[in-house]
């Protein structure tokens, strides 16, 4: 580590080296200080005890329309195209999910129901709202009671600890409602995840980079003696100013691992029927991932991956889910007005802009902040 640089970046997640690859390529120097103890931010991935890949912090599934984001990722790795499948389990039965003709032949009991049944049912079912104000009123809007009840209220209320009309309607608008058999859990075009995992696309974008690392740092060590000309934060945007309004909520989870030999494999080679499995009901997790559906792997063992949602506790567990609706909407707008006005420093990424971003869309905005900052002066 030197004395000085021209970016001082606070976290090696998406934003962090993304901006760190970008400035070096025009040979400005970076120092990227990490408090965890690797790269990759929430994105990383590992390898479990039989060498199969585990997602570390929640299951991350690329995807994306971007054709920007996705040439500029593909020169830091090769891609294996992935089909996201995803299942609800409730009342005892794998339901197809997101909600789609197939659920609904599954919900009435009739394999013969067509696409037009299920628009009949849908207009029939789903309440006159016009312009919903949280997630509770946009589901109702969208399907009706019966199937909100059924899938999101319990889901939704598990992930977030909160009732769902707390959450503005973009949280449960994530997820398309398909009227014909369309069982995609995603709309976008490429749907793909690093052919060799993320860990080796990361290592790939540092070392282009030719930035300096310090992980286990936290950069407010490293501040008074690190001179530099200006600084990225992709930290939390509140503890940025030492939450001075107060504390921003965020939502968190615990990801248990369990590495499965293969005498409990059976003989299909999987233990769940598909990638990832909801569940509303009383189970205290959200969902189950087995990996091994997409990452083309194949070996007689598996794993599974357990999330388990909690309220966050700074110090003791990671700030993962920013909370979109009015408990922090008054409060992350004054945040974001500070943020806007601290001179020699960028607010960029999940965290610092306090914005529920996916991958593809963290690395755009990287891009574009790599654009403003070559044009500026900083
Ligand atoms: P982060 O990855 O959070 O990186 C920020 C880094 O800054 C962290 O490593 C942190 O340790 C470090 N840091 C913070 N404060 C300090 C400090 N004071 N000093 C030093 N370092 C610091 N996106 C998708 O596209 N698809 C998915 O399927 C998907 N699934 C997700 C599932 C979960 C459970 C979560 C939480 C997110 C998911 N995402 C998904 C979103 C994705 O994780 C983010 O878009 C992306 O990781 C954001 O990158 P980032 O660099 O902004 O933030
Ligand atoms: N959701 C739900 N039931 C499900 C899956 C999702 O109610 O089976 C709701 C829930 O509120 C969730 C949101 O839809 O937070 C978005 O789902 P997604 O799978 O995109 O969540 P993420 O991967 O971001 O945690």
């Amino acid at each position: 580590m030197r004395d000085s640089y021209d970016y001082l970046i606070v976290g090696a997640g998406l934003s962090g080296l993304v901006l760190a690859e970008r400035l070096g390529s025009l040979g400005r120097s970076c120092l990227v200080v990490e408090r965890r103890n690797h790269i990759g931010g929430n994105c990383h991935d590992r390898k479990d005890r039989n060498g199969l890949f585990y997602h570390v912090y929640g299951p991350h599934y690329f995807r994306t329309n971007s054709e920007q984001v996705r040439t500029y990722l593909s020169r830091f790795t090769g891609w294996a195209d992935a089909k996201y499948r995803v299942n609800v389990f409730t009342r005892g039965t794998h339901w197809s999910f997101p909600i789609n003709l197939g659920t609904f032949r599954q919900f009435t009991g009739n394999a013969a129901a067509t696409e037009d049944d299920f628009k009949a049912y849908l207009a029939r079912s789903a309440l006159p709202i016009a312009s919903p104000a949280n997630s509770k009123e946009a589901m109702l809007a969208a399907v009706g009671v019966e199937l909100y009840e059924l899938f999101y209220r319990g889901y939704t209320e598990k992930q977030w600890g909160r009732p769902v009309e707390a959450l503005d309607a973009s949280v449960c608008r994530r997820l398309p409602i398909h009227t014909g058999l369309d069982e995609r859990y995603f709309r976008d075009e490429f749907q793909a995840l690093p052919k060799l995992g993320y860990q080796p696309m990361f290592d790939a974008i540092l070392e282009a980079s030719k930035a300096d690392l310090r992980l286990e740092t936290d950069y407010r060590e490293v501040l008074p003696r690190v001179r530099h000309r200006h600084l990225i934060y992709t930290g939390p945007l509140d503890e940025y100013f030492d939450c001075r309004f107060g504390p921003l909520p965020y939502r968190t989870a615990r990801y248990d691992l369990e590495e499965i030999d293969a005498s409990r494999v059976p003989a299909g080679g999987f233990v769940q029927p598909v990638l990832q499995v909801n569940y509303p009901g009383p189970e205290p997790y959200t969902r189950t991932v087995e990996l091994k559906h997409v990452t083309g792997q194949v070996s007689r063992c598996s794993n599974l991956v357990r999330e388990f949602p909690s309220e966050y506790r700074p110090g003791e567990s990671d700030p993962n889910y920013p909370i979109p609706g009015p408990e922090s909407d008054a409060l992350a707008a004054s945040y974001r007005e500070l943020a806007g006005r601290e001179p020699g420093v960028t607010f960029i990424g999940r965290l610092a802009q306090y914005r529920y971003l996916n991958m593809d869309q963290v690395v755009g905005a990287a891009l574009h902040t790599f654009e403003k900052l070559r044009d500026g002066t900083p």
